[in-house]
């Protein structure tokens, strides 16, 4: 057996320990949009537990297991592992701040939520604007308005 036999049948047997259905990966996934819940750096889904993989992660316990945290939807979030691996038992919001981060990411609802206000006021404010270039201006205003809205990452933290 190959080196790279040995670290696959080691991640699956990892995963098989972790438990995690393919939905519910999706689910811890989709909590903070695909990205590290600790530091926002962009995670590959597919490459869930894969040690060493580009963009990898792994399900982190915000509240630690250690300190009381549960293995319920609201206690689990994704994050790389090098995150994962080092936070060991610190308070996520400790984490955070040492990332200069204080939220976690954006769920995918949230996101698209956030998306569709901001496109509605960049939309509102381009037709505003385009008013005083009569229908057609605040047409056009209006439409320019809701792409520039759909360019603002919601994300403020
Ligand atoms: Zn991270």
């Amino acid at each position: 057996m190959g080196e790279t036999d040995r670290i696959a049948n080691f991640n699956f047997l990892r995963n098989k320990i972790m438990a995690f259905t393919n939905s519910q990966l999706k689910q811890i996934y989709d909590r903070s949009s695909g990205y590290c819940h600790l530091c926002h750096k962009k995670l590959a889904f597919k490459n869930y537990g894969i040690f060493g993989a580009r963009s990898a992660w792994e399900v982190e316990h915000s509240n630690p297991q250690a300190m009381g945290g549960t293995h319920r939807l609201n206690n689990l979030y994704p994050a790389c592992i090098s995150c994962n691996r080092s936070k060991g038992a610190s308070s996520t919001a400790s984490v955070r701040a040492n990332n200069g981060k204080s939220l976690a990411p954006l769920s995918t609802i949230k996101r698209k939520e956030a998306k569709n206000s901001n496109a509605w006021a960049g939309g509102a404010a381009g037709a505003a604007i385009g008013a005083f270039a009569g229908p057609i201006g605040a047409m056009v205003g209006a439409i320019i308005g809701a792409h520039f809205g759909c360019k603002i990452n919601p994300d403020k933290n």
